[in-house]
Parts: C-alpha cells; sequence; structure tokens
C-alpha cells in the first residue's frame, strides 16, 4: 500500500493535486475538510458540531476528527492505499493514524509538504473565496487564523515525520502540472 499524507498551509494547493494524484496513482482520496462540510450541508450531528469550528477556522477536536477518519478509511477496503489530505493536522491525530495503518500491516509511507510564502495563501484563498462558496474562505481575519493555528498546532509534524525520514518538501508555487510533477517524483521514490 501507498499511503501519502499531503501536507501544507491552507491554500497550498492540496486539494487540487490530491484529485490528479489520487487518478495517477489509482489511491482513495480523503479530504477531511470535505467530509465536514459534506456533513454541514446534509445538517448532520457531526457537521453542524464542525461548523462551529470551521467558521472560526479553529480545528475540529482530535476526538471527533480522528473518529470521522477512521470511519473514511474502513469505508474503503480494497483501497490499493489513500492520500489523506488536510489529516493528520496534531500529534494526537498522526498518532492514531500510524495505530490504525498498523491494524492493516501498513503505515504512512510518506508525507509530501507543499511550501508556499503565507501572502502568496491569503491571495489564492481570497481567490478562492469568490467562488468557493465557502465562509471560511470569504473573510481575510478567518483566513490568517487557519493559517496561524496551522503554524502553531500542525507545523510540529513536520518534524513528526522528518524523524522517520518520511517528510519531503516540495515547491508548491507554479502551474498546476508542474507541481503534479514534482510530487510524483517524491512518490515515485516512496
Ligand atoms: P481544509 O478543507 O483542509 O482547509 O479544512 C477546513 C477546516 O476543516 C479547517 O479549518 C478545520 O476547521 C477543519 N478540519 C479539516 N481537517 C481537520 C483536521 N484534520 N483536524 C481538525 N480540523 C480539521
Amino acid at each position: 500500500m501507498i499511503n501519502v499524507v499531503l501536507f501544507g498551509p491552507p491554500g497550498a494547493g492540496k486539494g487540487t493535486q490530491a484529485e490528479f494524484l489520487k487518478d495517477k496513482y489509482q489511491l482513495v482520496h480523503i479530504s477531511t475538510g470535505d467530509v465536514f462540510r459534506h456533513n454541514i450541508k446534509n445538517a448532520t450531528e457531526l457537521g453542524v458540531l464542525a461548523k462551529s469550528y470551521i467558521d472560526k477556522g479553529q480545528l475540529v477536536p482530535d476526538e471527533v476528527t480522528i473518529n470521522m477518519l477512521n470511519a473514511e478509511v474502513e469505508k474503503n477496503k480494497e483501497a490499493k492505499g489513500f492520500i489523506f489530505d488536510g489529516f493528520p493536522r496534531t500529534e494526537a491525530q498522526a498518532e492514531s493514524l500510524a495505530e490504525l495503518l498498523e491494524t492493516k500491516n501498513t503505515g504512512v509511507s510518506g508525507m509530501v509538504a507543499l511550501e508556499v510564502d503565507d501572502e502568496v495563501l491569503v491571495g489564492r484563498l481570497l481567490e478562492r473565496g469568490k467562488t468557493s462558496g465557502r465562509a471560511d474562505d470569504a473573510d481575510e481575519n478567518i483566513i490568517r487564523n487557519r493559517i496561524k493555528v496551522y503554524y502553531s498546532e500542525t507545523a510540529i509534524l513536520k518534524d513528526y515525520y522528518e524523524k522517520q525520514n518520511k517528510y519531503h518538501g516540495v515547491d508548491g508555487v507554479g502551474n498546476i502540472p508542474e507541481i503534479t510533477e514534482r510530487i510524483s517524483s517524491v512518490i515515485d521514490k516512496l
């Protein structure tokens, strides 16, 4: 199994790249943000809870997120591997993912981190907010809070995977196919 953690701050292009990579490598793409948004749209209990955090640009609590992620993985028993997009975002989530994959005799093959400057991120997210319908993309204060949360809570995962020799940084600025190529050259060596 190949299990890729696609990493990077909000607006780095994880979702866009995952769409290409899942077809290229025949992997199941799980975006925790997309699953939350789907639940919000359908006004499920999970959606109502997640919305109260997402609208402020804060992280949804670990326990809720981990349970949801585990359920998504279990729905895909035939998968050849996964692209995790937006997960893990905390060390507790990373530990839990390792445990889950261990029960399937596999693990995280590598983390691919898209590196993009903060001001480029803000510009991209504001632009996306014009059409995405996402409240958390429409307000510059919420965008800046999401980037702040990324640095204060999520960026430590770089060290976490570096210690396991699984961290691979990729320049996330350029055109979309170019960046797909850069990521592919990392995945091909995993
Ligand atoms: P994203 O689509 O990845 O930008 O996620 C949108 C929002 O969903 C984030 O700002 C968080 O509020 C929430 N979210 C997504 N993934 C996670 C996660 N792994 N842990 C906690 N909250 C998450």
